[in-house]
């Protein structure tokens, strides 16, 4: 069972003889057994088993190990939203004095995490240039630095990330590629064979692909070496609220999603429900099919967009035009770039808003990555407390339109933003 396909319609459960084909939801919060000895055993770490949904549930580890076949690592840890997610990963490596790499061209909510929430807990966060090159990068690494991390493809900028580049710099300083997979997932491309170490998901874009369920994922690849590596102290020291286990030691290649799971949030407790798992697990059966039709819808309106004269410029990686193209054709699987392109539309805000109210199949929602397609303009809307200066320098044009292209029919879709383009210069 190798390709990506079969993977996405059955890993993570086999049933034994006469057993439910489908995962059951475990709604049980905790687990009942014969004798205290049993249960030691398990908070001791030595035997594995279930416990407190706190710690780990059988629908969850489902979805866990459904995610850790397609992304090609040795563990997961599924959490209550894409943002715990981040912040576990990196809360299982940082700690105050400690700063990481990360690019400006973020999610919204990560550049917030890591530019404001870090900073007051004392953990700083030194943005990198995507384009700058690897000796400026590594001129912001010290003793100190815990992580580089990156998303594959950047919400909302769409840049595609050089991992060559960055995975170099990661490996020869001994520190921790993380990479942000959300927009790509797993089906366009695999971080892990390009040097990732750790893997984070907001699953509730394309693995949910439905727009039902808010969940996240950590993904450990397995691949980084923390024993005797001294800027990972709390892998190498022994663990008081484990008898003195050591992580970087005693789980062998799962020391990083071990201590993530057992001490991070354990501690934070952002756990994915059971219902949410189960619905992230059945949405990820048709993620294959799914991710090639937004890709080829897209590409296609992209298209149709690209030479029209309301489209004052085009933001996607799939169109031979774009810097980044070269970049996804080497990175993402058949070149597919996935369902989310943006554009400045000729007549700046008030157009972006006419443009907006004329669509009919496609609906204004703060989301990306399902299967209806659905659009967002940033500047009346989530970033409508700032000025025209202000945006620009966030890097949000007051003209650029979101747009999350779904699985409907291409013509449909591309009918619709034809026809309101038209209409937003009425
Ligand atoms: C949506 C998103 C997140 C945050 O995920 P939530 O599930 O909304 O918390 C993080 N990273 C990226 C790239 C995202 O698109």
């Amino acid at each position: 069972m190798k390709n990506k396909e079969t993977l996405c319609v059955q890993a993570g459960y086999t049933p034994d003889n006469g057993e439910e084909r489908v995962p059951s939801i475990v709604l049980s919060t905790t687990y009942a057994y014969n004798s205290p000895e049993e249960l030691a055993g398990i908070f001791d770490l030595t035997t594995p088993g279930y416990m407190y949904n706190r710690i780990s549930n059988p629908t969850c580890t489902c979805l866990e190990e459904k995610i850790t076949a397609l992304e090609g690592g040795v563990g997961a840890l599924s959490l209550a939203s894409g943002m715990s997610a981040v912040n576990v990963a990196m809360l299982a490596l940082c700690n105050a004095g400690d700063n990481f790499l990360a690019p400006s061209a973020l999610y919204g909510g990560t550049y917030n995490l890591f530019a404001v929430t870090y900073k007051r807990q004392g953990i700083e966060c030194r943005f990198y240039d995507l384009d700058a090159t690897e000796s400026d990068i590594e001129k912001l690494v010290d003793e100190k630095t815990k992580v580089i991390f990156v998303e594959t493809i950047a919400n909302p900028a769409g840049v595609v990330a050089d991992f060559e580049k960055l995975s170099k710099i990661a490996k020869k300083h001994k520190i921790v590629f993380m990479v942000d997979n959300t927009i790509a997932s797993p089906y366009l491309c695999r971080p892990i064979e390009f040097g990732a170490n750790v893997v984070v998901h907001s699953s509730s874009k394309y693995l949910d692909g439905h727009a039902i369920a808010l969940g996240g994922l950590i993904i450990d690849a397995g691949n980084f070496e923390y024993l005797g590596n001294k800027r990972y102290p709390d892998f190498n020291k022994p663990d008081n609220s484990y008898h003195g286990l050591v992580f970087g030691k005693d789980f062998g290649r799962q020391g990083y999603i071990t201590r993530a799971r057992m001490v991070v949030n354990r501690d934070i407790g952002a756990v994915m429900s059971p219902m949410t798992a189960f619905l992230t697990f059945n949405g990820m059966t048709t993620l294959h099919l799914r991710m090639e039709k937004h890709s080829q819808n897209t590409l296609a309106l992209a298209k149709a967009m690209e030479k029209h004269p309301l489209v004052k410029w085009i933001k996607y990686a799939g169109l031979e035009s774009d810097k980044d193209y070269k970049k996804a054709q080497k990175y993402l699987y058949k070149g597919y770039v996935a369902g989310m392109l943006s554009f400045g539309i000729k007549g700046g805000r008030e157009a972006a808003v006419k443009f907006q109210k004329a669509l009919k199949l496609i609906r204004i929602a703060v989301h990306i990555a399902d299967a209806r397609s659905c659009t967002l303009h940033p500047a009346s809307t989530t970033h409508r407390q700032l000025s025209d200066e202000a945006l620009i320098a966030a890097g949000v044009a007051p003209e650029m339109i979101r747009l999350s292209v779904g699985i409907e029919a291409e013509q449909d879709i591309i009918n619709d933003v034809l026809q309101a383009l038209e209409a937003s210069q009425k």
